[in-house]
């Protein structure tokens, strides 16, 4: 009933059957959970591409076989000594944030040091740690050790940025340790920095107005493989967001379906969202902002928001009158719009929606998932088996965004 309201013919369905064929093959364990520089999201993007081009998609300036390449740098710290009072430090006990200067620490050349003891408060005690602009080494009390191990997986991991990334002002050394006085140190590690390339799948439609855009975007990328959770090791991502990325593939089918489209309609899976959205940021540097007339960013629309089937939330509903106007819209067809329940996340802030955003684009994500309460989010059970495959397919209501737009 929503297709017809286009009031054109319709020549392609959003069917169920299709919207789990693509979300089986982006969530399958073939993938290995999709995270950068495996083979597994490097499948996912084969995939995808082909999916453009069996849709009959154009492709955007700049980018080949629908994929759009770009380089990030890809920054970890390197030790080479971690002694203190002679005692060798185990690699799990400490982290570090350091200057491209590198460190090297000891009697003659020591940092300020600070304790966090017992009875501190930890996360007040780092936080002023991370603003100083002196050299630092932070002995932290096992008695944090439960709060240190969250911070160490965090940190321990490679920071990825752009050439034009902040550049870090003091070294930082965090210690996990009861030692109470530092009496000799022997400190030295290296920032290495490596190059890597990561991909954007992108398809166009050409609309009779080529400088007026409206963007449909999901990330592809996920988590990977990590630790077995009862036999399992793979980050399946299945609704995040294999769902939205199935979405955005058959919003492409079904529009290169009907009349050219007034608008140009872009189609972006985006890479590098769950390590800190580089995959949009790139994308949207490449755009003028003034030619973007909206962006609908589709996560995690596999399970059925709070208000049921045939309902989706957005955030930033303040932000602009997208929601409103979609909202209006959707009314006709008993699909229910709102406000992102969940501000205190600051998803709007947090999704792949925030640079375009920033750059004044009515840019906006829309999910289905009470993320407050689901139990799958960053899982490794977030696989195709917890998903409500009618609440993606529904998702074709979305199609009635564009007469707004
Ligand atoms: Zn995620």
């Amino acid at each position: 009933m929503a297709l017809l309201l286009l009031g054109c013919a319709t020549t392609y369905k959003i069917s169920e059957k299709e919207v789990e064929r693509i979300i089986t093959v982006l969530s399958s364990d073939e993938m290995g959970g999709r995270s950068l520089g495996s083979e597994g999201i490097e499948k996912a993007a084969n995939f995808i591409a082909n999916e453009f081009a069996s849709a009959g998609l154009s492709e955007l300036a700049g980018s080949k076989n629908f994929k759009q390449h770009f380089n990030i740098n890809s920054t970890s710290v390197e030790f080479s000594k971690m002694k203190i009072n002679s005692q060798l430090i185990a690699n799990s006990s400490y982290f570090a944030k350091i200057t491209g200067e590198g460190i090297s620490w000891d009697e003659e050349n020591r940092p300020e040091i600070l304790f966090v003891k017992e009875g501190d408060d930890f996360r007040q005690a780092l936080g002023g740690a991370f603003s100083s602009d002196k050299d630092l080494l932070v002995m932290i009390s096992e008695k944090h050790k439960a709060m240190f191990d969250r911070y160490y997986s965090y940190f321990s991991k490679p920071t990825m940025g752009f050439d034009d990334m902040d550049k870090q002002v003091a070294n930082l050394v965090f210690v996990l340790s009861n030692i109470e006085e530092v009496t000799t140190l022997e400190v030295e590690a290296v920032l290495s920095t490596k190059e890597q390339e990561l991909t954007n799948v992108v398809g166009v439609i050409e609309g009779n107005r080529l400088n007026e855009m409206v963007v449909y975007s999901s990330h592809y990328d996920h988590l990977g493989i990590g630790t077995p959770v009862d036999g399992d090791s793979i980050y399946n991502g299945a609704n995040d967001d294999a769902s939205g990325v199935t979405a955005v593939i058959e919003l492409a089918r079904y529009f290169k379906n009907q009349p050219k489209p007034e608008r140009t309609l872009v189609f972006v899976a985006f890479t590098a969202e769950e390590v800190g959205g580089y995959g949009s940021q790139y994308f949207s540097k490449q755009l003028n902002p003034d030619e973007i007339v909206a962006m609908l960013n589709i996560e995690m629309i596999g399970k059925e928001s709070k208000e049921g089937l045939n309902s989706a939330w957005m955030t930033g509903w303040d932000k602009s009158n997208l929601g409103e106007l979609l909202q209006t819209n959707l009314s006709k067809v008993d699909f229910k719009f709102f406000a992102d329940p969940y501000p205190n996340q600051q998803l709007f802030y947090r999704s792949d929606n925030a640079t375009l955003a920033k750059l004044g684009v009515p840019a906006h994500s829309i999910s289905t998932t009470q993320i407050d309460i689901d139990k799958d989010y960053h899982q490794v059970s977030d696989d195709i088996g917890t998903l409500d495959i009618t609440n993606i397919t529904n998702t074709r209501q979305l199609l009635l965004a564009r007469k707004p737009l």
